[in-house]
């Protein structure tokens, strides 16, 4: 694929394209957004937009593709849209090398091991893998996948180089969590927004996709995927939501078990959790099947609204929300398990619970 097929980030496709058509491309970036709106897949097509070769003629030396003549001027102030003439061909040996992982001038980093960090000496060694010329390619490029998952020594290591990187070298740094990132590191990058596709077009896209999905299903997963185009077209979304809903049900009917066995994290659990609790108090509330996302459980969500008190599954929601913040302390997983199945059992009114 190239940048044409990134979908709906018209702005930050159209932005990078802009600086490659003005021959200003910036050497630190950061691409921001949620997970799954296609920020690594981005990165990957702007490197091998950078480095296509050689259909296309050399993007800086000696001028650029296109020119001006295809950017709005500075002073416009309409949003960047996509310039088709600045992507990649996506088939000359540049481009397969880099869809491949294996171009000598291009980098891909991400967190490894126990503490799942980004090491100090990976960094180190792609600072000196970044300071030789580009073998090969017009530049050499540095994708950090989950960039904030430096720890403060790596960050302070890298200071220097995000401030002023070897010549013809681009750092892209992509994180779903920009705010964890050190200020520091953020103000030496050139922020690059991604967002969450609205539902009604999101849910046109994925019938474009996949001709069999109708419309009830579509709109159930981009309500689902939050407007994350990537995680609804995962086939795995709905198994994941029923897996979901099915410990949930375990978990009412009081959690005997040693973890989850399902294959779902705990920490994704307590996130459908959420869509779950939202539909019950949303039909609670409003007593509208048509609000709900998870319209085809109607049955099981009424079900679970009809024993508890609106506050009271608001309450549920928030207390579990808070449980999720949690989990990054490495809680014992049987007790919060446990504690959780206690905590659902009195707020959705399995009053039984209190007596025993
Ligand atoms: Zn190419």
């Amino acid at each position: 694929m190239a940048l044409k097929d990134v979908i709906g980030q018209e702005q930050a496709v159209g932005t990078l394209q802009g600086c490659v058509a003005k021959n200003r491309i910036p050497h630190a970036l950061l691409f921001a957004g949620d997970e799954g709106v296609g920020k690594r897949l981005t990165a990957v097509n702007f490197a091998k937009t950078l480095n296509c070769n050689p259909s296309h003629p050399p993007l800086t030396k000696g001028g650029t593709r296109g020119g001006d003549l295809f950017l709005p001027a500075d002073s416009n102030p309409q949003p960047p849209t996509p310039n088709p003439l600045i992507d990649s061909c996506d088939q000359c040996p540049s481009c397969i090398k880099i869809d491949k992982a294996g171009h000598p001038d291009v980098f891909f980093l991400e967190p490894q091991g126990d503490g799942d960090q980004i090491r100090v000496d990976a960094i180190r060694e792609l600072e000196e893998a970044l300071s030789y010329k580009p073998f090969e390619g017009n530049y050499k490029i540095a994708v950090i996948d989950n960039a904030e998952k430096m720890n403060q020594a790596t960050a302070n290591a890298f200071l220097d180089t995000l401030e002023s990187p070897p010549s013809q070298s681009i750092i892209i740094l992509v994180s779903s969590r920009p705010d964890m990132l050190l200020p520091t590191i953020r103000s030496r990058c050139r922020r690059i927004s991604f967002t969450p596709l609205p539902v009604d077009t999101m849910s046109g896209l994925l019938k474009e996709k996949s001709k069999k999905l109708g419309n009830e299903q579509a709109l159930l997963l981009s309500e689902l995927s939050g407007g994350r185009l990537g995680y609804a077209l995962n086939e795995n979304l709905l198994k994941q939501r029923d897996t979901s809903f099915n410990i949930l049900k375990r978990l009412l009917d009081g959690f005997e078990e040693e973890g989850l066995k399902d294959g779902q994290t705990i920490e994704e659990w307590f996130e459908w959790a959420q869509v779950w609790l939202r539909d019950t108090a949303v039909l609670k509330a409003t007593g509208r099947s048509d609000l709900l996302i998870n319209k085809d459980r109607e049955g099981e969500i009424k079900a679970l609204s009809e024993g508890a008190a609106l506050k009271d599954i608001l309450k549920l929601a928030r207390e579990l929300y808070n449980i999720r913040g949690y989990l990054k302390f490495n809680l014992n997983e049987k007790l919060t398990l446990n504690y959780t199945s206690l905590l659902m059992r009195k707020r959705l009114g399995k009053q039984d619970v209190g007596k025993r």
